[in-house]
């Protein structure tokens, strides 16, 4: 029985044609290919400027420093996420906290935020300079609500939309940065499109761009700027600040260009399996995903919840081993963040986000990715279906 794994990239001969015409170019590192992707994202999302980098969790890194988050700042992310959406706060010597998940969309709930900012207020004590926002399984979280609290208490926003890309809110694509001053997308095999490795940082902002671009290469000014200077030696740079090896290389932006063009073909595909899960999940004992109607998901995941049924055996545990010896790969998103050694070592406990940890306890990743076939769909199904409802096999 061949191995059915929860997420696949798909990589199509003319994926590999443009990435081969780069190879016989003269730019392997970053060139005219990445300005083409940048342009392409921005285009897409509608947004004037993308930056592009060799991860989400580097344009996660310069996003704050553009931001100006520094030793002695303080970030405010949901746990249900993966660990890069807090680290980035870390690399900047910044502090982390946390904010519980709503628990019907498992996205930072807005209400809990304003009850924390509120008490924040009230002890006297350091509001957050940035609140990372995370659109889980590619669902937008409520921006709006956000917004209008980043607003009333003076915090910028990032949106960690590294599950989101092709997806929408309130009708217009996720990384417009409607409500929001940065929003960062990754292109990591497992997520919608990729590059291998890759992600890119979008704004309206043209100065914040501007910081991007500096960090994402040594802190070194790009070539134009020098010529700007009177009587600049010809061969002079200038490095201005601290800055990184950030870079994407035209290899990668040409695998991630031609992705591109198959971005809103693998969504339509991503929601009509997860159309089919919802109709063909039915148990008394599964939480099936829900999808507000502010948001279009790229539907990056299908997580469900499996109820604890101690009667029939049924576990998270025990489901999750009998899709594993099925040959079914399937994955846990997230444990969450404040719970990891690291972050408890930083004076966070188990049992402070109390949504977040059993929504954790309970949920399991189905595979879902662009090119999976019903066939392979349904064999889910039907090693779900004998653990959890064995009598009445599903179709
Ligand atoms: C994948 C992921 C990242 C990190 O992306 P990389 O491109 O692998 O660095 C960050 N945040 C979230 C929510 C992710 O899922």
């Amino acid at each position: 029985m061949s191995w059915i794994p929860y997420g696949r990239q798909d990589i199509t001969e003319s994926d590999i044609e443009a990435v081969v015409h780069v190879l016989r170019s003269d730019f392997v590192t970053q060139g005219p290919v990445v300005d083409q992707f940048e342009q392409a994202i921005a285009d897409y999302c509608g947004v004037g400027h993308a930056v592009a980098v060799n991860s989400a969790t580097s344009a996660l890194h310069i996003a704050c420093l553009a931001l100006n988050l520094g030793e002695g700042g303080l970030v405010w992310t949901t746990p249900n996420t993966f660990v890069a959406t807090a680290n980035c706060a870390r690399y900047c010597g910044a502090d982390v906290g946390f904010v519980d998940i709503d628990a019907a969309t498992y996205n930072l709930c807005p209400v809990e935020l304003e009850r924390q900012l509120q008490s924040t207020v009230e002890k006297g004590e350091k509001l957050p300079d940035i609140v990372i926002a995370v659109h889980f399984a590619g669902q937008s979280c409520d921006m709006q609500s956000i917004d209008r609290l980043a607003k009333q208490y003076g915090f910028l926003v990032i949106e960690d939309a590294s599950h989101a890309i092709g997806g929408y809110y309130k009708g217009k694509p996720i990384g417009n940065c409607e409500y929001s001053d940065i929003a960062v997308f990754s292109f990591h095999p497992v997520k919608i499109i990729t590059c291998g490795e890759g992600g890119v940082a979008v704004t309206r902002s043209p100065e914040s761009a501007r910081r991007m671009q500096r960090l994402r290469s040594h802190g070194i000014d790009r070539p134009a700027k020098v010529a700007d200077v009177e009587d600049a030696e010809p061969w002079v740079y200038y490095q201005n600040e601290l800055g990184f090896n950030y870079r994407l290389t035209d290899i990668q932006a040409a695998l991630g260009l031609s992705q591109l063009s198959r971005l809103d073909d693998y969504v339509s595909k991503r929601h009509e399996l997860a159309r089919r899960y919802d109709r063909l999940l039915n148990s008394e004992n599964l939480i099936l995903p829900f999808q507000s109607p502010d948001a279009c998901s790229s539907m990056h995941l299908y997580p469900i919840q499996v109820l604890e049924n101690a009667d029939a055996g049924i576990d998270r545990r025990s489901t999750f081993n009998q899709l594993l010896n099925d040959g079914i790969g399937i994955n846990v998103h997230y444990i969450p963040v404040h719970t990891q050694p690291y972050y408890q070592a930083l004076g966070n406990k188990k049992g402070e986000y109390p949504v977040a940890e059993a929504y954790y306890s309970r949920a399991i990743s189905l595979p879902l990715f662009g090119v999976m076939t019903f066939e392979e769909q349904d064999r889910v199904v039907e090693s779900l279906a004998s653990i959890l409802y064995p009598k009445t096999i599903a179709s």
